[in-house]
């Protein structure tokens, strides 16, 4: 699929592909997905003058595949990887004022049971430690519960060897609405990111024998045109993709062990559950899942089994449908029993992983590593979505030492713990539900469905009031338009967030696709 030469998407890339290829970079990266926009957003901060590509849509890597939690990871204590854990629960609070609309607290319940992994002693503390090197606030520690507190709060669990639960907090986000919009930020700030164009071939530079990377041979994929981007430090942050760069830099190892996650979505009728879990597979001895409501939805995940198929488009095999599915019978007693054709929607990822043979895909950690290799490609693989800041800090500190080598510029320290991503604050108003209903009453003469307001501003935070005047705009014109208020958002995607296809839109910009299924028949 491309753009029709006379469109203006066609005549205005055309503009941005021409101007880049004109320009000389600090800092060229290749992946659009949290750890590229990351990186994009504390270097352009910096001073450094960047460009980003992501040869898909801007999230469609692993970064719209997650669990979708900023998270403290409890599960990594297992490991006793206390690090990480203290580094990355800091991480929520951090992400929670830069964006409180998108990144919000939420209680999660730990059931406890006889034949369950942990016992309320082991859970207790585990929880505690957890607390306290991740700074927790005191409302969102940890709260022991009984077994009729339990099932007070979550009738539906099964009380047989039931002893209880630890009730603590986790983080919810929208991991590509997140991507978007760091890369908003970013190009604000004069970062240039282009999504549908590919980091082809390195170009290389003989430097007094050495051979040194100094650019990429770029293919827009919308227009088909080829162009080359040059830098100063080129890096890549292409997720389950960096081997195939290291390949193109002559590495014919592997740096990475993939492992495909998955995770359904079922309807609140079919899985009535009114808050998230955190619970045992008790089919699989040590082995965890969450089940989460969003929206009219609970989605269900994840599995961890090691890949070894084509990238793109990850599979999802049956059994691992079934999986899930069992692990909620096993502990729920469900008003029906939930089968294959309950399930709505679903997503698979794929986790890079650091390769640590011997080990099982559970047992390895989630750290990030940063190699540079003798050609001079920077590359950053591993991590995770809520330690996006930190991974992104340490490459451009690098960047930056080296561009200042180069040129003698000086560029400031890290500043994307102060910063805001605006559509996702609270601005004027106390909370969130305040918004709602300043977004319900201005969309009332709207023939929209009673639960869209919420997910508008759910899906563009603040800017739900400027969709809602394009919204009118169309309204006003033809009274008889059935989805005016999809058409605006539509609009603004494509005018203001690189939306080209329309997967872009369902999936990354609203996840319609995901929890929004009952609707997408009638749009
Ligand atoms: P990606 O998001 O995959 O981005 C890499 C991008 O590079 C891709 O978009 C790709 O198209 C692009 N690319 C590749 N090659 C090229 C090229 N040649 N030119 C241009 N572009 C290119 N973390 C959490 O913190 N919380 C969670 O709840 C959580 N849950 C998870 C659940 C699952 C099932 C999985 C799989 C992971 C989960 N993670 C979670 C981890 C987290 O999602 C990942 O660590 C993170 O999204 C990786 O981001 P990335 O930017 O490194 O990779």
């Amino acid at each position: 699929m491309s753009l029709h030469p006379e469109s203006s998407g066609y005549i205005k890339r055309i503009d941005i592909l021409e101007k880049i290829s004109k320009e000389h970079f600090d800092v060229f990266i290749i992946g659009g997905g949290i750890t590229g926009a990351g990186i994009a957003l504390d270097a352009t901060l910096r001073g450094l003058k960047v460009c980003l590509v992501e040869k898909r849509d801007f999230a469609s890597g692993t970064s719209s595949k997650s669990t979708k939690l900023i998270h403290g990871g409890l599960r990594y204590l297992k490991n006793l990887e206390f690090g990480l854990v203290r580094n990355i629960g800091c991480e929520r609070a951090i992400n929670h004022n830069m964006a409180p609309l998108l990144v919000y607290p939420q209680k999660m319940l730990l059931p406890l049971r006889k034949d369950g992994s942990l016992s309320p002693f082991t859970a207790g503390l585990a929880i505690k430690i957890y607390d306290w090197l991740a700074r927790v606030p005191k409302k969102d520690r940890l709260r022991m519960l009984d077994k009729e507190e339990t099932l007070r709060i979550l009738p539906i669990l099964k009380p047989i060897n039931l002893r209880g639960s630890a009730l603590y907090t986790e983080y919810q986000t929208d991991d590509a609405r997140l991507v978007v919009e760091i890369i908003k930020k970013a190009s604000e700030l004069g970062a240039v990111c282009l999504n549908y164009a590919e980091a082809e071939n390195p170009i290389f530079q003989n430097n007094k024998g050495n051979h040194k990377v100094s650019g990429y041979n770029i293919k827009c994929k919308l227009t088909g045109k080829n162009i080359q981007v040059y830098g100063h430090c080129i890096v890549s942050a292409a997720g389950p993709w960096t081997d195939s760069i290291r390949l193109k830099h002559g590495a014919n190892d592997s740096m990475l062990v993939l492992s495909r996650g998955i995770h359904i979505v079922v309807p609140a009728e079919r899985f009535p559950l009114n808050t998230p879990v955190y619970m045992d597979v008790l089919k699989d001895p040590g082995r965890m899942i969450f089940c989460i409501p969003r929206r009219r939805h609970i989605y269900i995940g994840t599995t961890d089994i090691y890949f070894r198929g084509p990238l793109d488009e990850p599979d999802i095999p049956l059994e691992e449908i079934d999986y899930l599915i069992e692990a909620i019978h096993d502990q729920f007693n469900l008003p029906c029993n939930l089968t294959r054709q309950d399930v709505v929607a679903q997503w698979s990822g794929l986790r890079p992983l650091i390769k640590n043979p011997g080990k099982k895909s559970t047992e390895i950690s989630r750290k990030d590593e940063i190699k540079i290799l003798k050609d001079g490609l920077i590359l950053i693989a591993g991590g995770k979505l809520t330690g996006w800041r930190l991974m992104a800090k340490k490459i451009v500190n690098l960047c930056a030492q080296i561009v200042s080598k180069k040129t003698g510029q000086k560029f400031s320290m890290c500043q994307t713990e102060q910063i805001k991503l605006n559509n996702f604050v609270l601005s004027s108003y106390n909370s969130k539900d305040d918004i709602v209903d300043v977004v319900k009453d201005y969309a009332k003469q709207l023939p929209i469905q009673p639960y869209a307001a919420e997910d508008l501003v759910m899906n563009f935070g603040l800017t739900a009031l400027q969709i809602l005047d394009y919204a009118y705009n169309i309204y006003n014109i033809n009274r008889n338009h059935p989805h005016p208020l999809l058409e605006a958002e539509v609009k603004y995607a494509i005018e203001n967030e690189w939306a080209c296809y329309p997967e872009d839109y369902f999936e990354r910009r609203t996840s319609k696709t995901y929890f929004n299924t009952n609707d997408l028949s009638k749009e």
